[in-house]
């Protein structure tokens, strides 16, 4: 932290000349960016589901907005890039999960105990198979980890506590913690299907609310091309609160995995002395959704060739079961403040025109909740050369509801732009810092790590806290109580000023990025490092 601390003072003191250009005074005054999000997180618009009518609207919305500040189409069919989603849907009336033990079965309830994970079950399956405890289920050779030696996994359902051990640096354990990483080295080892228990020390939303909207159909994109967890059967999602009949017989019990896993300890593996049972009814259909590309088009006629991404994603998980009476997952700062903002600096390039050398891609991706599938389809088929892209800016949900006074920016210590990027904030007298919540896999958990890679270096920056001030209460309880809920909407406290505020560091970022003779580089030492094409 000290280091890369002096390394940024040193940074504002030798070149900052090109984030002093711009206006000291901001672009921006929170009411226009309010205004989008009042439009984009309307009941009207019944929180934004990939594929529905109210996503539509938004996307017209965003596209009318666009064009008005003179932005050019960049999609496919003018400011639309379509693509196509498989969704798949458990049929909980024809589907059961039970555990065997010593010829006994002991069915599980779907709401308090485990349900079936349409993200790793994509097709019906009947069947029995022995379980193994892998501690979190990890092969990091880079840290000559391996969680899978020495047991025997062939045709076994792997269980793991959901998490990392603390020894791992997070770039290396969010990269082995996804959804496809993971697999690949479960598969290899001969494994069939997955129950992941969630580390109770570190679930950002309590079991109920999960459990809930448990049967929330779940989506992927079409293309075979995009299929990460091929070979596997069935995924479980277990509450560690009922996770303990899992370990019965063992010889271990939950209880001490949990104690292990709450300082993230390195965990035992062992087998267990239970089988699932599962039979799993997926009913499968397919739709169709778009994310939306504008351009602003630089002025050096080699530059102007070569783009910074500003991302942010327009859909939201849409109706769901009711809290509190309320049934419209509204999403107003997820991310409608993103949305919202990406408008907003648009606009302001049109009030206040700035001549740029390279070119701006404002991009609005799709389906980010149901697992960065837009983006992870633009990564992969983008509207301009892909090698012209040579930064993403991506921004979700940063959270304007305590004064700008730090700056968190996911990336910070990974490239120059997150160095830039911290740079520019401490010239506006805001204090940059690293993610002082690395459990929460934030860097991987939006859309620019999609473009990471791809290569592409990348930030993500929100409105922050330190540990331990006050502040860090209100970001935990906006968690608990707002974060994917209804009550994500217009009727929350917001402060305009740091969305203001942030909105100027957003365009300070990018002009910089825009108008800097070299592009952004990875570190030498990031672990992200390795995605950048030699
Ligand atoms: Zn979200």
């Amino acid at each position: 932290m000290r280091k890369v601390l002096s390394a940024i003072l040193f940074l504002v003191l030798a070149s900052s000349s090109a984030a002093q250009q711009t206006s000291p005074a901001s672009h921006f005054d929170g009411n226009s960016w309010w205004s989008h999000v009042k439009f984009l997180a309307d009941d009207s618009l019944e929180g934004r589901d990939t594929g529905s009518e109210g996503l539509r609207k938004a996307q017209a919305y965003a596209v009318e907005q666009l064009q008005k500040a003179g932005l050019a189409p960049a999609g496919v069919n003018g400011f639309y890039q379509p693509v196509r989603f498989n969704q798949y849907e458990v049929d909980e009336s024809k589907s059961s999960l039970a555990l065997v033990t010593g010829g006994q079965s002991k069915s599980l309830s779907f709401a308090d105990d485990a349900y079936i994970n349409t993200r790793a079950t994509r097709a019906s399956a009947t069947l029995t198979a022995p379980l193994v405890f892998v501690g979190y289920g990890l092969q990091i050779p880079e840290k000559n980890l391996d969680e899978l030696a020495g047991i025997d996994l062939k045709g076994k359902i792997v269980v793991y506590l959901a998490g990392s051990p603390s020894d791992i640096p997070t770039a290396l354990a969010s990269h082995y913690q996804t959804a496809g990483e993971r697999w690949k080295s479960l598969r290899a080892a001969g494994a069939i299907g997955t129950i992941t228990i969630f580390n109770p020390a570190s679930m950002d939303i309590p079991w109920s609310r999960i459990s809930v909207n448990r049967n929330h159909a779940s989506m992927d994109l079409a293309d075979a091309e995009f299929n990460e967890t091929p070979g596997q059967q069935i995924g479980v999602t277990f509450n560690p609160a009922s996770a303990e009949q899992l370990f019965s017989g063992s010889g271990h019990t939950f209880a001490e995995i949990a104690a292990l896993g709450k300082d993230r300890k390195p965990l035992p593996h062992f087998a267990l002395g239970t089988s699932l049972k599962a039979n799993a009814v997926i009913q499968t259909k397919t739709l169709e959704s778009s994310n939306v590309v504008a351009k602003f088009t630089g002025s050096d006629p080699v530059l102007k060739n070569e783009f910074v991404v500003l991302s942010a994603h327009i859909d939201h998980v849409g109706i769901g079961a009711p809290i509190n009476g309320d049934r419209i997952y509204n999403g107003a700062m997820d991310n409608g403040s993103g949305s919202a903002l990406v408008m907003d600096i648009a606009a302001s390039l049109k009030a206040h025109p700035e001549k740029l050398q390279r070119s701006i891609l404002f991009l609005l991706v799709t389906a980010e909740e149901k697992g960065l599938l837009g983006s992870k389809y633009f990564a992969a088929h983008p509207t301009v050369a892909s090698k012209s892209i040579i930064a993403d800016v991506n921004v979700d949900m940063f959270l304007p509801i305590v004064p700008m006074k730090i700056l968190k920016i996911g990336g910070l210590e990974e490239s120059d732009l997150g160095t830039r990027a911290a740079a520019i904030a401490q010239s506006m007298g805001i204090k940059p810092i690293a993610d002082p919540e690395p459990l929460r896999n934030l860097f991987i958990r939006s859309d620019q790590y999609n473009f990471i890679k791809k290569g592409v270096p990348a930030v993500k920056c929100d409105v922050g806290f330190e540990l331990g001030a006050p502040e860090q209460k209100i970001f935990k309880d906006w968690l608990t109580n707002r974060y994917h809920a209804p009550s994500d909407d217009v009727n929350q406290p917001v402060d305009l000023q740091a969305a203001a505020l942030y909105e100027e560091f957003t365009r300070r970022l990018l002009l910089d990025t825009a108008n800097t003779p070299a592009r952004p580089r990875w570190k030498p030492d990031s672990f992200f490092r390795r995605y950048a094409a030699e």
